[in-house]
């Protein structure tokens, strides 16, 4: 059996960064990448990244890298690997993906057929099968994923199953939802921390609200789903209990956390409520129906973490440019507290009527947004 794996974590573009930060936490070295961050590690590692990583979209082993310019060059590289310490047989595996980019070989599914009979091949004859009969396929699936950038291909087994975004808590979302690893990025990148107060005034379906409780309790993200390794029959699953009995044991619910997510519309309320409650949080995260015009605190140094309506989403154009402006009304006496506001509109400091102090570029999606900060005056002075 392998006892150690290359691996990657896959980012979405601008939070390669953060990944890495969680990854060198879990006291694993790493190297950040465009679009993935690389790690080695043996099985605790696999299971470890993919109960923890927060920003993550998924971990996937990396069976192979290799040049090829032609179809009998990725024929023979694939034919390689060794896939006899991945895949028993009866496995099935999917060529769930191939991307060409900048390479000779840019006819996706040609690599896709090419790289799956390069698989089987190497499979009949590690279990002596004859080649006349398909493989059978019935087993665990180990989706594998093709990249050829330049040339150079990358061959991956995802080892997450549904993308590492999906904590397993939602039960209903908005119209508009944020991607759970994007919003838990968005609030790794802030200055909150635990002790601190913390509000979403636009929290439709609470995502904000979940994750900032799941980080100030040190609670694991993947408590609540399964993975793809977890059906695979040479991993160690006493190992994935331990770790994941483990991870239980390390949920802080002693610790005081003041989290509270508003929104104007009673049915997202009604849905975040839900959402709270399948993540075991309804004790700890306070919501309400109200207008983020309408939000006053006494509270000092907390934090704001908003997913206003953007115009191409939710509201027409002269109602966003209002209910910016009125959100910058609203927060301008909450000198202590800092702000931080994802919107893909581009004039937002116009209209909310202030510079931010930083600004940070990221994608929802396909949308480029930007992350406008406003600190808080404490911070602000400590910074000087
Ligand atoms: N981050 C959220 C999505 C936010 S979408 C999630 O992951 O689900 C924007 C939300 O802002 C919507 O739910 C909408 O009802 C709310 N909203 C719009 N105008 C508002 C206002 N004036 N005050 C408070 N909330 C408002």
């Amino acid at each position: 059996m392998k006892e150690s794996f290359n691996l990657v974590a896959t980012a979405g573009a601008g939070l390669e960064a953060v990944v890495g930060r969680e990854i060198r936490n879990l006291k694993i070295d790493c190297q950040v990448e465009n679009g993935k961050v690389r790690f080695q590690g043996d099985q605790t590692a696999i299971i470890r990244s993919n109960l923890w990583l927060r920003s993550a979209d998924r971990v996937k082993i990396v069976v192979g890298e290799f040049t090829a310019l032609t179809f009998e060059e990725l024929f023979q590289g694939i034919k390689s690997l060794d896939w006899e310490n991945y895949l028993p047989l009866g496995a099935q595996f999917p060529i769930a993906k191939a991307k060409c980019v900048k390479s000779q070989l840019h006819n996706e599914p040609s690599v896709q057929a090419v790289a799956k009979k390069a698989v089987v091949k190497k499979l009949q004859q590690y279990y002596h099968r004859p080649e006349s009969i398909p493989l059978p396929e019935h087993g665990a699936e180990f989706r594998i994923e093709l990249a050829i950038v330049k040339n150079q291909v990358s061959v991956l087994i995802d080892t997450s199953g549904s993308s590492l975004f999906k904590r397993g808590y939602r039960v209903d979302k908005g119209g508009a939802p944020l991607k759970e690893n994007m919003a838990a990025a968005i609030i790794e990148l802030s200055n909150w921390y635990p002790d601190k107060p913390f509000i979403d005034p636009t929290c439709g379906s609470a995502t904000f609200c979940i994750e900032a409780a799941m980080i100030g309790m040190n609670m694991a993200p993947g408590l609540r789903r399964s993975f793809a390794f977890e059906s695979w029959s040479w991993f160690d699953q006493e190992l994935t209990a331990k770790l994941r009995a483990e991870a239980e044991g390390q949920i802080d619910r002693t610790v005081e956390l003041d989290i509270s997510g508003f929104d104007i519309d009673g049915r997202m309320i009604e849905t975040a409520k839900k959402n709270v409650a399948a993540a075991g949080l309804e004790d700890v995260i306070k919501l309400k129906q109200m207008r983020l015009q309408d939000l006053k605190t006494e509270k000092i140094n907390g934090v704001i973490i908003a997913n206003p309506p953007y115009g191409e989403r939710l509201l027409d154009d002269k109602a966003v440019n209002i209910l910016y402006n009125e959100m910058g009304q609203a927060f301008a006496p909450l000198k202590t507290w800092s702000k931080f506001i994802l919107t893909s509109d581009e004039q937002f400091e116009k209209k909310y009527g202030m510079p931010a102090d930083k600004k940070r570029k990221l994608y929802n999606g396909t949308l480029k947004v930007d992350l406008y900060q406003f600190f808080g005056e404490r911070v602000k002075r400590a910074q000087v």
